[in-house]
C-alpha cells in the first residue's frame, strides 16, 4: 500500500458533559485540515460514558475496546464519572480503563502560550511527560492492586511503587522527544526525602541520558521545580516526572501558560495513542455552545504528530501544523471563548479555525 492511498481510521469517543461539543468541532476540524494535506482519514464513532450506560449498561462497552484495538488512535471526550449510578460510579473512570486497557504509559502533557490570550507566562513552551502506570498513583499498578489500604479504620497507608522498566520506557518517550525540539530535559522527584523510589527514578532516567549526548539534562525536586515554573516557564522544554508529580505539576503548568480550556494531552504507548483534553467534563457550562474546544482540538493535533513517526508520513506531520496554525490564527484574529476573554461560541470559534484552515493563511 502506498503513502497517498493510506486511510487512517481513528475512534471519536464523544464521553459526558461539554464532550458532545468539543469532541465534534474538533473532529469537523481535523477533517478540514486533513483534507488540506491530502490525507484520508475514516472516523469511528464508538459508545463510551453515560449515554454508554444507558445503551450498553456499562461506560466502557466490550465492543468499544475492541474496535479501539484495530485503529490507529482515538479521540476521547471527557467523562464525569461522579454523576454515573453505582456501581460504574464507584469503578475506575473510563479514561482509566481505556489507559490500562491498552497500557497508555506516558502521559504527554505540552503548555504553550498563544499569542492574544492572557497568561501568567505568556512565552512558555514546554511538555511534561507523566509515567501513567505506577508512581504515587499505584491503583494503575498490577503488583499494588488498589494501592491504598486501612490496616485500622483510623490508618491509611498508600503504595508508592516506581520499576526500572516503567521509568526506562517513559525516559525514552521523554529524551526522544527532547531531540525532536529544544534539546533539554528535565528530571523531576523528591529524592532527598523519597529516597528510593523517587531515587531510582532519577538514576533510570539518568542512565538513559547515556544514550541521549545530545540532549542537556539537569534535574530538580518537584516542590523547586513549582518555583521555576512560576518564575521562568521559558525557561524549560521537556520535563519526565513519576505519576503523581506529573499529574500536578502539568495543571500548574498548564494554567500559567492559558487556560484549562486550552491544555491538550495525549497518552501513549508503543503502538497506540488516545487524544484527551486536560480538563474534565466541565458540567456546568455543558449544553450551552460556550465551552472552549481548544484543548481537544489541539490534543487531536498532537495524535497527528504521533502518528508521524510511527507511519514515517510527513504529512500527518502537516496536519498536525494546520490544526495548530488555524487555531493559532483564529484566536490571533480575535476570536475565542469565553475563557480565554473573549466571546465566541463553541461553533463560532470552530467555525474561524476552519476558515482560517480553508484560506491556507
Ligand atoms: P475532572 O475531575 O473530571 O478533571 P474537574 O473537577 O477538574 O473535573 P473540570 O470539568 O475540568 O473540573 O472543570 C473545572 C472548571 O473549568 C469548571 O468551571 C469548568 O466549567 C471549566 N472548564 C473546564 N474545561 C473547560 C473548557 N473546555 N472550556 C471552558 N471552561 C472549561
Ligand atoms: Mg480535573
Amino acid at each position: 500500500r502506498t503513502m497517498s492511498t493510506t486511510t487512517y481510521r481513528l475512534g471519536v469517543l464523544e464521553g459526558d458533559g461539554i464532550g458532545p461539543e468539543i469532541v465534534p468541532s474538533s473532529v469537523e476540524i481535523a477533517t478540514a485540515a486533513a483534507r488540506a494535506a491530502g490525507v484520508s482519514v475514516d472516523w469511528v464513532t464508538l459508545p463510551l460514558g453515560a449515554s454508554a450506560i444507558e445503551t450498553h449498561g456499562t461506560p466502557v462497552p466490550e465492543e468499544t475496546k475492541e474496535a479501539l484495538a484495530g485503529l490507529d488512535g482515538w479521540y476521547l471526550g471527557p467523562h464525569d464519572s461522579v454523576s454515573y449510578p453505582e456501581p460504574h460510579k464507584s469503578a475506575l473512570n473510563p479514561s482509566g480503563t481505556l489507559r490500562k486497557h491498552f497500557r497508555l504509559f506516558a502521559n504527554i502533557r505540552p503548555a504553550k502560550s498563544f499569542p492574544g490570550a492572557k497568561a501568567v507566562c505568556d512565552d512558555a513552551d514546554l511538555v511534561i511527560v507523566r509515567e501513567n502506570t505506577e508512581g504515587f498513583y499505584a491503583d494503575r499498578n498490577t503488583f499494588a492492586g488498589t494501592g491504598e489500604f486501612m490496616p485500622t479504620p483510623d490508618t491509611a497507608i498508600m503504595l508508592g511503587i516506581i520499576t526500572r522498566e516503567a521509568t526506562e520506557r517513559v525516559a525514552r518517550v521523554a529524551f526522544d522527544l527532547a531531540r525532536s525540539r529544544r534539546k533539554k530535559l528535565t528530571i523531576v522527584h523528591k529524592a532527598n526525602v523519597l529516597k528510593l523510589t523517587t531515587g531510582l527514578f532519577r538514576t533510570v532516567c539518568q542512565e538513559v541520558a547515556q544514550d541521549y549526548p545530545d540532549v542537556v539534562v539537569d534535574d530538580f525536586h518537584i516542590d523547586a521545580m513549582t518555583v521555576h515554573l512560576v518564575r521562568r516557564a521559558q525557561d524549560f522544554d521537556v520535563l519526565v516526572t513519576e505519576n503523581m508529580f506529573g499529574d500536578i505539576l502539568s495543571d500548574l503548568a498548564g494554567e500559567i501558560s492559558g487556560s484549562l480550556g486550552t491544555a491538550p494531552s495525549i497518552n501513549a504507548s508503543a503502538t497506540t495513542a488516545m487524544a484527551q483534553a486536560s480538563h474534565g467534563s466541565a458540567p456546568d457550562i455543558a449544553g450551552r455552545n460556550i465551552a472552549n474546544p481548544v484543548a481537544m482540538i489541539l490534543s487531536g493535533a498532537m495524535l497527528f504528530e504521533w502518528l508521524t513517526a510511527k507511519h514515517g508520513d510527513d504529512r500527518l506531520a502537516t496536519v498536525a501544523k494546520t490544526i495548530e496554525k488555524g487555531v493559532a490564527e483564529a484566536i490571533a484574529a480575535g476570536t475565542s471563548t469565553r475563557d480565554l476573554g473573549g466571546s465566541a461560541s463553541t461553533t463560532e470559534f470552530t467555525a474561524a479555525v476552519i476558515e482560517a484552515i480553508g484560506a491556507g493563511r
